[in-house]
């Protein structure tokens, strides 16, 4: 048996890691169905009609009322989700595009890459905001019209290095004027805050089970207008009623069964969004104070957040072994998420947190400073 002994009694403030942990009864179902294969004993042939385990009303009902779309499905991530968009329309001859911001995931910019896409990005407002804007996307897309046969857009809500929210509203408009569907990864923001795909004027939505909806994953959402459906869910010639893009299954198992788990308790979270704002801002403030200073959107939008720290850096040149210097101090606090080797530039993520333990971070980094100077 290999234990994970670490992160169970610290903090964690990993970016990737505070919205993907487990619910109570997900952590059931991961026992329950932990076993391969395990949904499949009344399954007809296709996952998302299973109606035992519930799956059926799931797919069907339940996510694309939570997503803001026609059409759902489950996927094996976020990236599986983007790619058999991209795949689907890169089908055709000749050579295709697709349209992206600069902070998009590379998961993105792979997924393009392998569905043979040529790749168009929407710079960001640079040093220190870094922001999307969507007169950029008008530019780009105006460009890349005039070069090659523009199949999809792409922005990123939140992208996974500066937490920025991108006006999506804004930059679905500019995309519909193109006549280019927009897709949007909400890995960061699916089962996080309340997103809906009609509201935001998107034509396709991806989320992350693992990253934002308290799942064990790989698992992951996948919602989408009507009207894409015939493309993007197309089926095999052969097995009639196998999804090509889906490979004809996809999460088949526990995957599945901890995000349905969790998703009760997914849904009444997101309306304590306004609050985890606040504690992000808060936190956002106090380092500030400190000499940690936040990059990306101010004041925040969202819990994940990238910090540049001269402080830190020069605290490192100085001490022996001094890169891993702020990870060994938190790890004596028992704090987990900062990178090994990083001081200068880093993300964290106050997603979950008690007030106590944001005040004890808070004083952590307080004391580590004031150690070091
Ligand atoms: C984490 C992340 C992904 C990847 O999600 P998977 O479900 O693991 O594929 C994609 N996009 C963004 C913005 C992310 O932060």
């Amino acid at each position: 048996m290999i234990y994970r002994r670490e992160p169970k009694d610290f903090i964690n403030i990993d970016p990737l890691q505070t919205g993907g942990k487990l619910t109570d009864s997900a952590r059931e179902a991961l026992i329950e169905w932990g076993d391969g294969y395990s949904v499949c004993d009344y399954c007809s042939g296709t996952l998302d009609r299973i109606k035992k385990p519930p799956i059926y009303s799931f797919v069907h009902e339940t996510l694309p009322e939570f997503l803001g779309c026609d059409v759902a499905r489950i996927t094996n991530g976020a990236r599986e989700g983007k790619f058999a968009i991209m795949h689907a329309f890169s089908e055709c001859d000749g050579e295709k595009s697709i349209v992206m911001d600069e902070n998009a995931h590379y998961s993105s910019y792979v997924s393009a890459e392998r569905a043979g896409l040529k790749i168009y990005i929407v710079p960001n407002s640079g040093y220190p905001d870094y922001l999307i804007k969507a007169e950029k996307y008008a530019e780009v897309l105006e460009k890349a019209k005039k070069e090659t046969d523009v199949v999809l857009a792409l922005v990123t809500y939140p992208d996974g290095n500066y937490g920025n929210l991108p006006d999506v509203k804004k930059i679905s408009r500019v995309c519909e004027e193109y006549d280019v569907p927009l897709i949007l990864n909400g890995a960061y923001a699916i089962g996080r805050m309340d997103v809906k795909m009609n509201e935001l004027g998107a034509d396709f939505i991806v989320g992350s089970g693992h990253k934002s909806m308290a799942s064990a994953g790989p698992v992951g959402v996948l919602g989408m207008k009507e009207e894409y459906a015939d493309i993007v869910l197309r089926r095999s010639k052969k097995y009639n009623v196998k999804e090509l893009e889906l490979l004809g299954c996809t999460a088949r198992g526990v995957p599945i069964m901890t995000l349905m788990a969790s998703f009760p308790h997914v849904v009444e979270r997101i309306k304590r969004w306004g609050k985890e704002v606040q504690k992000a801002r808060r936190f956002s403030k106090a380092v500030e104070r400190l000499g940690i200073i936040q990059l990306g959107e101010k004041p925040h939008n969202h819990d994940l957040m990238f910090f540049e720290s001269q402080l830190l850096y020069e605290i490192s040149q100085k001490v022996k072994n001094g890169r891993y210097f702020l990870y060994r101090e938190l790890k004596k606090r028992k704090i987990h998420g900062i990178k090994p080797g990083l001081t200068r530039y880093f993300k964290l993520s106050t997603y979950g947190l008690r007030d106590d333990e944001l005040e004890y971070i808070i004083t952590s980094f307080e004391e580590i400073i004031e150690k070091y100077s």
